[in-house]
């Protein structure tokens, strides 16, 4: 009886995630399906609009916004595996440098600099791609709530066996509505977003037996710290 319980509520949960992934892919499809009417609309009228230009961007843009969710997803359903046969031994030094190179032009577009503070170099075992994402997702949302000028900070630590990562920027912080929400999946505050980010790195970073804390820096913004065994 119990486990049928326990069944139900996971078949309640599943049917709540169905209809939130539904809503957010009949929203851009709505509007796809709106621009190739009016499009249709100026072909049978033999209007040769000059807005064409704007219809289509409009519609690849609604397209990839799909692309992502569904991306998002599967990521999400992939992530709580610690699948052993990808794992590798991961400098985070060598990971976070990397990475901080792949998102500088971003960064840079948006006047914010991102600053790595390598006082340590711990090795941890573990899917590099699957890190990767964790620590592109979380300087994503630091991108996203500065917005423009600011600064990021990372710095990695090693103590007592663990590896520490703190990703510290100068953005909106969190306020305190949404600090018991940010792991929910699908809670965002951005009008764009899929609110999934920040539940695939729980969800990875679980795996690997680690944790994920957040907290508002007593200046100004936000500070995410990573911890993972050694
Ligand atoms: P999304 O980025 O699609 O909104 P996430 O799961 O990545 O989804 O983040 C969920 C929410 O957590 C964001 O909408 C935002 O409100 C909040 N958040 C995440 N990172 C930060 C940050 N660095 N500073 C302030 N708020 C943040
Ligand atoms: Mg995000």
């Amino acid at each position: 009886n119990f486990e049928r319980m326990g069944q139900q509520q996971h078949l309640a949960t599943i049917g709540q995630i169905a209809a939130s992934i539904a809503h957010d892919i009949r929203n851009p499809l709505t509007s796809i399906q709106g621009f190739i009417q009016l499009i249709e609309k100026n072909e049978q009228k033999n209007e040769q609009s000059n807005s064409y230009h704007n219809y289509f961007q409009i519609i690849r843009s609604e397209i990839t916004r799909i692309d992502t969710l569904l991306r998002e997803v599967l990521m999400l359903s992939k992530s709580h595996t610690a699948d052993s046969d990808s794992w590798s031994i991961i400098h985070l030094d060598g990971l976070l440098e990397r990475l901080v190179l792949l998102m500088d032009p971003d960064a840079l577009k948006s006047n914010i600099q991102i600053r790595l503070h390598l006082n340590h170099a711990p090795v941890v075992r573990g899917s590099e791609d699957k890190l990767q994402q964790v620590f592109m997702n979380l300087l994503r949302n630091a991108i996203e709530a500065i917005s423009e000028n600011g600064r990021i900070d990372i710095i990695l630590k090693e103590t007592d066996g663990l590896a520490i990562i703190h990703f510290q920027d100068t953005g909106s912080g969190i306020d305190e509505t949404s600090q018991d929400h940010l792991f929910t999946p699908f809670f965002t505050t951005k009008g764009e977003g899929t609110g999934l980010g920040l539940s695939i790195c729980q969800s990875i970073i679980k795996a690997y037996d680690g944790e994920i804390k957040v907290r508002n820096l007593p200046e100004k913004g936000a500070e995410f710290t990573v911890i993972l065994p050694i």
